[in-house]
This record gives C-alpha cells, structure tokens and sequence, in this order.
C-alpha cells in the first residue's frame, strides 16, 4: 500500500499535528508563494510527503498556495513550477 494511502488511512490529515503545521505555514506566507496576489488557502508540502514523511511538520517544507496554483502543483507532477521563490521562515 502506498504510503500517502497509509496516511490517509491513520487519519494523518486529520491529526491536530497536521492541523498545526498548516495554521502556521498559512500564517506565515498569507499571500499565495506562487501567484502572489492571492491569499494563500492551502498550505502545500515542497517536499512530497510520501517521499519524505520526516518533514511532514517541517515549517520549512511548507508553502502557501492559493487553491488554483496548489491544484497546478498537482497537474505537473508535484514540482514546483519554475520561478517560485521558496521564503524560509
Ligand atoms: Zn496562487
């Protein structure tokens, strides 16, 4: 079973942990990393979670993105499209 799956499945998302993490990194940017212009929604792992579970907490793989550009992350194969600066906290 793949990993995410795994997560998904213990409730991972739901975790108050989770909830935490996405609060502060959503605090933290405000605005979309991306677009820049609209308010960041969804907090985003730079690192895919499945393949580094170690920073699923990590503030500093967070990123806030606003829905549009959070669903182009997933459209290209979860890389950050060219150009995005990554702000560290
Ligand atoms: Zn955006």
């Amino acid at each position: 079973m793949p990993l995410k799956t795994t997560l998904k499945k213990q409730g991972w998302y739901h975790t108050s942990a989770h909830r935490r993490w996405r609060k502060l990194v959503l605090q933290r940017d405000k605005i979309c990393q991306h677009c820049k212009r609209k308010p960041a929604t969804e907090a985003h792992h730079i690192k895919p979670l499945e393949d580094y579970t170690d920073l699923a907490l990590d503030l500093d793989n967070g990123q806030g993105l606003c829905w549009d550009c959070h669903e182009e992350t997933k459209k290209r194969g979860r890389k950050i499209p060219a150009g995005v600066r990554v702000i560290k906290a």
